[in-house]
């Protein structure tokens, strides 16, 4: 049987990278195994739908380059994948469990079960909807066939309760968890979950459950807040008497601290994105802030899986190729921001200079401005070293575009003597002058200047570099001549020696 794996978000907000990084782990075995990524909407809980979700979540995918293999917008066999568009099957479905005395029908009220609740409470208890009171309670089993039908056709407002349990049943169920192994669960615990909420739709445990097994999931891997939920589902496939998935809990991604569940609201407030995309002024995004997908599926990826060794930066074909279940960590793994970067910036480092061009241009084409004369590639290959993130590009890169306004102040006074003036303007003499194009052949030329008039370097370096960049900062001063052109310099010169001697 082929793997099949399906990452199910409910489009309540934009995907946090929690559940971005599930997407990946789906994503990640599903190419190992040469099976099949599906992503399900799971939108039954309409007063917490948010119009717009849906579509971040397929784009937030597409940019991390996890593109499911079935969904809404790439029809497959298993099809319909919105729950929204599923409510025959549940249906269906839950008729079978009726039929099979797996289900029964409760009326009781919200605010009856309340009661109930705090008369508990003030004993010291808890009350549990199970096999301890469910025959004393106002449901189909207690009230039996002729009243339960008395009434439904009375039009009273119900729900269909799932019987986890009776007396007669084993008490422990030993379930395994791809990640944590053996799972023991103590059934006359557990409760009579909702499966049919009162206003007919299906509740998350039993959609989820029918839409795994119709869509033929081999193994389901998500986040570790559903572990509580797996006896229950197990149950419910025994109850349809179908054969469960294989079941993956992976952990928590913690705050930078350690202490708790790193919350969609941690960005904002620490100062770095937790969305892959941004989604408003409270949510900023990876793609946003500079960071390249190649190296957030990596450090996702090694944020609760760890394939041994020291290996740090794996391409996505790389961690497919080494991915397992059994890698993943049983514990939380701290978003660490910082870390976060320099994964950014090693793969910034080891891109093709190429595929940063196209960033410079639109940074370009924003301001209106013609690279006229400068050579793009040159200039993102003289800069890249810097970068740590992709939005570092245009304050890395304005000055080859922008020639200065001003010159740092403190740079000016403490680097620009006396005779800097005298000394720039024969550089730029020398330079207006040359057939020198290259950095070499202008680096040679300068200091064969300095040599031959017996000034220092570092006397016309460092005001070289003030008068082209506008400050001590850039790379390499003769790299900066060469891409900018001797015409240019010499222009730059002239305008910093007049400015500055002002
Ligand atoms: N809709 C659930 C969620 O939002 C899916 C949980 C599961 O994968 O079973 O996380």
């Amino acid at each position: 049987m082929s793997v099949r794996v399906r990452f199910a978000p409910s489009p309540t907000g934009p995907l946090h990278i929690g559940g971005v990084r599930t997407a990946l782990y789906n994503y990640l075995f599903a190419k190992k195994h040469g099976g099949s990524f599906v992503l399900r909407i799971e939108d039954t809980d309409q007063s917490r739908y948010v119009s717009g979700a849906e579509d971040y979540i397929h784009d937030a995918l597409e940019w991390m380059g996890i593109v499911p293999d079935e969904s809404s917008k790439k029809m497959g066999a298993a099809g319909p994948y919105r729950q929204s568009e599923r409510k025959a099957l549940y249906i269906k479905h839950i008729e079978l469990l009726l039929g099979s005395g797996n289900a029964y029908i409760a009326f009781d009220s919200p605010e009856e079960l309340n009661t109930l609740r705090k008369d508990a409470e003030r004993k010291g208890d808890a009350f549990i909807y199970n096999w301890k009171n469910r025959d004393r309670l106002q449901n189909s089993i207690a009230l039996g066939d002729k009243e339960t039908q008395e009434r439904l056709s009375k039009g009273d407002p119900y729900v269909i309760r799932f019987r986890a349990y009776t007396s007669a049943e084993a008490q422990v169920l030993t379930l395994h968890d791809e990640v944590r192994g053996a799972v023991e669960i103590h059934v006359p615990l557990l409760d009579d979950k909702i499966l049919v909420k009162q206003d007919g739709m299906p509740t998350y445990h039993l959609a989820n459950v029918v839409d795994d097994h119709l869509m033929e999931i081999t193994h389901v891997i998500r986040g570790e807040e559903w572990l509580p939920s797996m006896a229950l589902h197990v149950l419910l496939y025994k109850a349809f008497g179908w054969v469960p998935p294989a079941f993956a809990h992976v952990p928590l991604i913690l705050k930078p601290s350690g202490k708790g569940k790193l919350s969609k609201r941690d960005g904002a407030k620490l100062g770095f994105p937790v969305f892959p995309l941004t989604w408003d002024k409270e949510t900023p995004g990876f793609k946003e802030n500079g960071y390249l997908p190649g190296a957030l599926t990596n450090y996702l990826a090694l944020l609760g899986w760890n394939p041994g060794g020291q290996k740090e930066l794996f391409s996505l074909k790389e961690i497919i190729d080494s991915f397992s279940l059994e890698n993943i960590t049983k514990s939380g793994g701290r978003f660490d921001p910082d870390r976060c970067k320099w994964f950014n910036q090693q793969v910034l480092h080891a891109s093709a200079a190429k595929s940063l061009v196209p960033t410079l241009e639109k940074e370009l084409y924003k301001r209106g401005i013609d690279a006229a004369g400068i050579s793009l590639i040159d200039v993102v290959k003289l800069i890249q070293g810097r970068l740590t993130l992709l939005t570092d590009i245009w304050p890395e890169a304005e000055f080859f575009f922008v020639p200065p306004k001003s010159y740092d102040e403190k740079d000016v006074n403490k680097l620009w003597k006396e005779d800097t003036s005298e000394i720039l303007t024969a550089i730029s003499g020398l330079l207006g002058n040359t057939a020198a194009q290259s950095d070499e052949e202008i680096r040679a030329l300068i200091k064969s200047w300095a040599t031959e008039n017996a000034v220092g370097l570092g006397k016309i370096m460092a005001p070289l570099r003030i008068a082209l960049v506008g400050g001590m900062r850039g790379p390499d001063v003769f790299a900066v001549c060469s891409i900018l052109g001797v015409a240019a310099c010499v222009d730059r010169i002239k305008n910093a020696t007049i400015h500055i001697s002002l």
